[in-house]
């Protein structure tokens, strides 16, 4: 069982591992291999690597752009495609209640989230869940052991269409 882990717990292992004030995504369309479901020309689809319910699933633009206005129709395609795939193989895969999707962000590079320009999918399991406890990481967030983050992965890429 994916263990929920502390605000705390989760922002100390980031900041071992990104300097500060680095953007997150970047940093992890650069770095991170492991997880990904999907990379396309424009976007980049894979795990969450802190989420905030088990399943959840992140599209990155691979330009560092920061707002909608910047997106070309073509990145907006591929991001719209990607996402779409994503939720329903969540849907597919690990059956939730329903599925949020947001492109939240800041407006600056901060430990947690980042400018950069992306989508989180969601996968909701708890009637009482709502909006205001999952887009928080003062509820905590998932870590699995090696073991189930391949399981969760293998799900998600064999659902994936
Ligand atoms: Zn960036």
């Amino acid at each position: 069982m994916p263990q929920l882990i502390t605000r705390q717990e989760a922002i100390s292992k980031i900041e071992k591992e990104i300097p500060r004030g680095e953007c997150l995504a970047c940093h992890i369309l650069k770095e991170q291999t492991k997880h990904i479901l999907k990379k396309g020309k424009y976007t980049t689809t894979l795990l969450s690597e802190y989420p905030r319910c088990w399943g959840q699933v992140i599209v990155i633009a691979n330009r560092h752009i920061t707002s909608f206005t910047e997106l070309k129709p073509e990145e907006w395609n591929e991001l719209s495609q990607h996402i779409l795939s994503a939720t329903t193989a969540i849907e597919k895969a690990l059956t939730p209640l329903r599925c949020y999707v947001a492109a939240t962000g800041a407006h600056e590079n901060m430990v947690s989230t980042t400018p950069h320009l992306h989508f989180n999918i969601v996968p909701i399991y708890n009637k009482t869940d709502k909006p205001a406890t999952i887009f928080t990481w003062g509820k905590g967030l998932y870590s699995g052991t090696n073991e189930e983050w391949a399981a969760l992965y293998k799900n998600l890429k064999t659902a994936w269409v």
